[in-house]
């Protein structure tokens, strides 16, 4: 079995930082990666601001939050991430885009690193057919926020290896986490119940059964959901809720999972939720907004 001393996580979004937060914290090294220098150094920044806020909390000891920032290291190059044990993918949910990061780094990979993307939808055997070692390929799909939620969902590929699935399981175990198993089918489980819902709950919406208020307040009270589901789309960002629709109604081939024109519209409008400060809520002033 492969001993994981080092991660490397590409995307420095907020999946990305979540997963280089608890990593780094769990005591490996970390190579953060992301299309420019500006969106590493943000995403060091926004992994400094929540360890701040663990601290600040009693979670965490200063000396912890010290060593987990100095083992956080920003790798301008991707191929920089090919010395680590295990490779995290955390980007934009597009295949195109996962699939060409796997084309451009596998040159560069150790006989032995694993790699592993955090996928919410798209299939790993596909990915993994584009490396040069599907059997040491497997889904990590944490939760967001990562620092927070317990899950990580474990996704088999048909190529996936015992060996890379039993270190995968120990590796997430290692950061405080559960793993559930999900075999390798669009959406997995958690967004396979879950988007559908969030995509339903947008429609309740467009067919003006509901205002953003109401719909929330309805889901959060009427069946005791911490976050209404516009609110919960929004904090998981619009566009990759519609990636993750439109990988359901494309794999799945089945007409109850289209997305709503109204989520289309708003992804289209660039109002893709909390990250970029608008989606049906407006963020940017003292409380949220609803945009509807
Ligand atoms: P995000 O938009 O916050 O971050 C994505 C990051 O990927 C951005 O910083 C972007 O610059 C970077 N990126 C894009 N192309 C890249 C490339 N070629 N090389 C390196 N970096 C690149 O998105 P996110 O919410 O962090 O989602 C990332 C992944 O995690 C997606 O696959 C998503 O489905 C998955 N995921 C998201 C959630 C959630 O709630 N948001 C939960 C679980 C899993």
């Amino acid at each position: 079995m492969v001993q994981i001393k080092s991660v490397g996580v590409i995307g420095a979004g907020q999946m990305g930082t979540g997963i280089a937060h608890v990593t780094a914290l769990a005591g490996y090294e970390v190579l953060l990666h992301d299309v420019s220098r500006d969106k590493i150094d943000a995403g060091v920044g926004v992994i400094e601001k929540n360890l701040s806020r663990q601290l600040v909390r009693g979670l965490i000891d200063q000396a912890s939050m010290d060593a987990a920032m100095a083992r956080v290291k920003p790798a301008e190059e991707l191929q920089q991430i090919g010395v680590t044990d295990l490779a995290i993918e955390a980007a934009t949910e597009n295949e195109d885009v996962k699939k060409s990061i796997f084309k451009a780094l596998a040159p560069h990979l150790g006989e032995n690193t694993l790699l592993a993307s955090n996928t919410s939808s798209i299939s790993i055997t596909r990915l993994a057919s584009t490396t040069d070692r599907p059997e040491r390929f497997i889904g990590l799909h944490f939760m967001n926020p990562v620092p927070l939620m317990k899950l990580v969902e474990i996704i088999r590929g048909i190529a996936t290896d015992a060996d890379t699935y039993e270190t995968a399981v120990k590796f997430a175990q290692s950061l405080g986490k559960t793993t559930a198993n999900a075999e390798d089918f669009p959406a997995f489980i958690v967004n396979r119940v879950l988007v559908p819902m969030i995509n339903e709950a947008i429609y309740t919406l467009y067919e003006g059964v509901g205002t953003v208020e109401s719909i929330d307040t309805a889901m959060k009270l009427g069946a005791n959901h911490p976050m209404g589901p516009l609110e919960l789309g929004d904090f998981i960002g619009l566009d990759t809720v519609l990636s993750i629709m439109n990988v359901l109604y494309e794999g799945l081939a089945d007409s109850k999972y289209r997305p709503c024109p109204l989520l289309t519209k708003y992804v289209e409008a660039g109002w893709l939720g909390r990250k970029s400060g608008r989606g049906f809520y407006d963020y940017r002033g003292e409380v949220p907004v609803p945009t509807r």
